[in-house]
């Protein structure tokens, strides 16, 4: 379900939080432990994110409970990161043996886990090498300075731009910070690194003007999913393409949030059928385990050579064994398969509130959007107390990332759950 063009250029007012909700979800008084939890958050932690007022023990599938004990369905997942649920009994395996083994022996040495990783993100994306990090942001670093050293070499200390979106997110560091598309998350840090520019998503007539001579790479998300899960065209991405070949630039797919089988395909760059030459990839390549990875052709990758680039952590054997299960556990025959028929029926779902709260349904797989109208903050705390996680990237927009281990009579029930929100959220507040 790609949407058109007219309807998928990002919004305007460049308001979204990120992930962490537009507008605080407050719910109901929390029980005493919860309570406790919240006043030490108040206390001691920098206040850099808008939480809604609920703190876990456990989980196991797609089901979180609460400290008091109340269960949840989880259509946030870590904000599409726990791929295959909580307590995944392969993930806990592996995770627990590798810990016995060893955690940590830094890149001075052959690790066998990342080679494995390595193996199987090669394997799968047609991409040649990998580099490991350990977040998104610092993978898509790994990815600007690869396209910037690269173009030096290949054409001179000029060519040094990068062409991103507006309203694109690639993260917090200055890099990835630099080509994110929002001037609010950037304004207070500047200056920045400099050489980047923005065009509208979705925008192929401003590709065609911004990319030229002194462009190094684009970076772009197929699916804008901070912005609000909006779709790229295929024209648009094409267009990229065709423009990175013709003037030796990087097409770089920021998959952060869409690969590792989030769209129902391994890597979202497969529905658009482009050959990208970097891809950055993390969230859910580790299962909830903190684990980034750049993607790269044999040429590209070669522009980095020791001592350019590096990481402690990046490659850690504890997160490439996480992302080995991952990704074994994805490219089995048929779990795709059920990633989209999952992500089908919530859609059809969600279409079926159309004209009763909700507006639009966009995404693909089990990464969706659904634009209300009505504001989503008061939808989402309905829906937390109604036992279902969801979250509010945008002030309109609530956005639905369960794991892709979802059953479909999860589905169905958090679609039951939604449309009570819905309905409460239309009428005036009871308390
Ligand atoms: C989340 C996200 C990032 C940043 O990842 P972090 O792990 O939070 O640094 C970058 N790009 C996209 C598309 C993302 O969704």
């Amino acid at each position: 379900m790609i949407c058109r063009a007219e309807d998928a250029r990002g919004p305007e007012d460049g308001a979204s939080e990120a992930g962490y909700g537009s507008g605080a979800v407050q719910g109901r008084p929390p029980g005493p432990e919860t309570a406790a939890v919240i006043e030490a958050t108040a206390r001691y932690l920098f206040q850099t994110y808008n939480r809604a007022p609920v703190a876990f023990s456990h989980g196991r599938g797609t089901r979180l409970w609460d400290l008091e004990g109340k269960p949840y369905l989880d259509f946030v997942g870590g904000i599409a990161v726990s791929s295959l649920g909580h307590g995944h009994p392969a993930l806990v395996e592996t995770i627990a043996a590798q810990a016995a083994r060893y955690l940590h022996v830094s890149n001075l040495y052959h690790i066998p886990e990342q080679t494995d990783a390595a193996e199987l993100l090669v394997e799968a994306s047609g991409l040649e090498r990998a580099f490991f990090c350990n977040s998104g942001t610092e993978a898509n670093e790994g990815a600007i300075k690869l396209a910037r050293k690269r173009a030096r070499e290949r054409k001179g200390p000029d060519a040094h731009e990068i062409v991103a979106a507006e309203n694109g997110f690639h993260g917090r560091t200055l890099g990835a910070l630099s080509a994110t598309g929002v001037e609010r998350y950037r304004a207070p840090f500047e200056p920045l690194p400099a050489g980047f520019r923005f065009i509208p998503y979705n925008d192929a007539e401003a590709a065609e003007a911004a990319v030229g001579p002194r462009t190094c790479a684009v970076i772009v998300e197929p699916i804008q999913g901070e912005s609000g899960v909006i779709p790229a065209t295929r024209e648009f991405l094409h267009t990229l393409q065709r423009l990175c070949r013709e003037h030796d630039a990087l097409l770089v797919l920021d998959e952060i949030q869409t690969g590792v089988g989030r769209t129902g395909e391994l890597f979202a760059f497969r529905h658009y059928g482009l050959e990208p030459d970097v891809v950055t990839l993390a969230k859910g390549l580790g299962g909830g385990v903190p684990v980034g990875a750049v993607l790269a052709r044999e040429e590209a990758a070669s522009h980095l050579v020791p001592g350019d680039h590096g990481t402690t952590f990046g490659g850690n054997p504890l997160a490439c064994a996480a992302a080995c299960v991952v990704l074994r556990t994805i490219i089995r025959p048929g779990f795709l398969a059920g990633v989209r028929a999952a992500g089908e029926r919530l859609r059809t779902g969600l279409a079926g509130f159309v004209s009763h709260g909700v507006r639009e349904v966009r995404g693909l797989g089990l990464l969706v959007g659904a634009d209300l109208e009505s504001e989503a903050a008061p939808v989402a705390t309905r829906c937390l107390d109604g036992g279902l996680l969801v979250n509010a990237p945008r002030p309109h927009t609530l956005r639905l990332a369960p794991p892709l281990t979802v059953a479909p009579e999860e589905v169905d029930e958090a679609l039951e759950i939604l449309a009570e929100a819905l309905k409460e959220a239309a009428a005036p507040d009871p308390r």
